[in-house]
């Protein structure tokens, strides 16, 4: 009974991707820390203030713009 690494999960909030919020790849890390929501990944770099993966060094393909067009209307945050 070995079926939980079958569903994709975000590595911040551990709930699977939905249409509304899809799951990315931004880094080469592989199984269950490879996805991330657009939206955790923007909460982590505004808190870590990196802009490359803690566990594998890659620099995120992801550019931190906003994301939503409201709060901070489209600049880098
Ligand atoms: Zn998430
Ligand atoms: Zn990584």
């Amino acid at each position: 009974m070995d079926t939980a690494e079958e569903a994709d999960i975000c590595r911040v909030c551990r709930s699977e991707g939905t249409p509304e919020k899809p799951l990315y790849h931004p880094c080469v890390c592989t199984g269950s820390i490879k996805f991330i929501h657009q939206e955790c990944l923007v909460q982590w770099l505004k808190h870590s203030r990196k802009e490359y993966c803690e566990l594998c060094k890659h620099r995120f393909a992801f550019t931190p713009t906003c994301w939503c067009g409201t709060c901070c209307k489209g600049g880098i945050l």
